[in-house]
């Protein structure tokens, strides 16, 4: 039996690979619904391949054609419909939340590339999916990783996750010279291709922050036994540590096809994915720990998942809002983690996380921001650029 699939955000890059899984396995997959963000043509265009499958466009830039569906209500109902397996959430949270939520409720395999929507909405996300009972499977490659790693394993015998990051761009850089960097050296990876924003957040480790937030929430693992290592080639995807002493990892090419189309599966493997790896050529593996000196945004993250409720939704909102003042030249590279910081220690928290709730802060936190980067920011504590990155107050 096939898997009736519903992309959500199929003209992205994660889209684009989910699209060319589907194609490439036939008798596993049919493609039920595609959903894009905003641009018709690439969505048409995308789908061509695979004959008329009904079609969404969230935010359209112009009128699209009749028989494409447009806003967050018809893409809802997509995801949520009746004939509908599973649904692989790539692209912009902004189109995916409601969606997903939609698609949890339905009780379907919910396959997440889109990390902001459990980083933003982890607590009604995860409810949705119990409520529902909807599978959240990992598509990001860190979690797909852990997810094999403790497939057969007794949940209570984990110890810790062990995440592995790159460490970007300036890993080398000495971290006086950071204030200097331009937009185009930050959006240089050196192991994965990937859009700027996250490419920045590679650079700032703010990425392997959301994705701390990310892991607590779909293995339900407290953050303290949520280990972060600076693993430079992006080899070993992450590990997991057991209470015996010993460590499981995952291994394998940079090539995010395989992720999802495990996560497709719901964890059964196809055959020839991906190229496998050439242990004998993959050279040496490096591991050093994170130096919270040079890559503050980690702790902040930590932290802000830690108060949980809308605060890892503000650090979110606030990081994209910072890291397009970076990458506009508005904000200094070293200006981006005090920025986020300075708008969370400001952030009152609503008294429940609806989201609606989530919506108003993460719309509050890149107000905030944007009126540091203009400089009319004393009220929203304008942030030294460079400056030191204080905890958050406690409360
Ligand atoms: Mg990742």
């Amino acid at each position: 039996m096939t898997t009736r699939v519903v992309l959500l955000g199929a003209t992205g890059s994660i889209g684009r690979q989910a699209l060319d899984v589907i194609a490439r396995y036939p008798a596993e997959f049919e493609l039920v619904g595609a959903i894009a963000g905003r641009r018709t043509d690439a969505l048409l265009e995308a789908v061509r391949p695979f004959g008329p499958v009904p079609l969404v466009v969230v935010d359209p830039e112009g009128p699209p054609p009749d028989r494409v569906g447009t806003g967050l209500d018809a893409a809802s109902a997509l995801c949520g419909g009746p004939g509908v397996d599973a649904v692989l959430v790539g692209g912009g949270a902004a189109a995916a939340l409601e969606p997903t939520l939609a698609a949890c409720r339905a009780g379907a395999l919910v396959a997440l590339a889109t990390k902001e929507v459990l980083v933003m909405a982890g607590e009604v996300v995860t409810a949705a999916a119990r409520a529902g009972g909807a599978r959240l499977v990992p598509v990001d490659s860190e979690h797909s990783a852990i997810w094999q790693c403790l497939r057969g394993e007794d949940p209570a015998t984990v110890a810790r996750l062990l995440l592995t990051a790159s460490g970007g761009a300036f890993l080398r850089r000495p971290v006086a010279s950071l204030t200097a960097v331009s937009a185009a050296d930050a959006v240089r990876h050196p192991t994965w291709r990937m859009g700027p924003k996250i490419t920045v957040d590679c650079a700032t480790l703010m990425n392997k922050g959301l994705e701390v937030i990310e892991a607590h929430f779909l293995f339900e693992i407290p953050y303290p036994r949520i280990a972060v290592v600076v693993h430079p080639e992006s080899t070993v995807h992450s590990a997991v540590e057991f209470v015996d002493g010993l460590t499981v990892g995952q291994l394998g090419p940079a090539d995010m096809r395989g992720p999802i189309a495990l996560a497709l599966t719901g964890g059964r493997r196809l055959p020839g994915v991906v190229a496998p790896l050439e242990l004998a050529e993959a050279g040496a593996l490096h591991f050093e720990p994170v130096d919270p000196l040079r890559f503050p945004a980690l702790t902040l993250a930590r932290a802000a998942g830690e108060r949980g409720g809308a605060h890892p939704a503000v650090l979110n909102a606030a990081n994209e809002a910072a890291v397009a003042a970076f990458l506009g030249g508005r904000l200094p590279f070293t200006g981006i983690v005090p920025t986020v910081a300075a708008v969370l220690a400001d952030f009152e928290p609503p008294s429940r996380p609806t989201v609606a709730a989530i919506w108003a802060a993460d719309r509050w936190a890149r107000g905030r921001v944007a009126a540091a980067v203009r400089g009319d920011g004393a009220a929203a504590g304008a942030p030294v650029a460079g400056a030191p990155v204080a905890a958050l107050p406690e409360r």
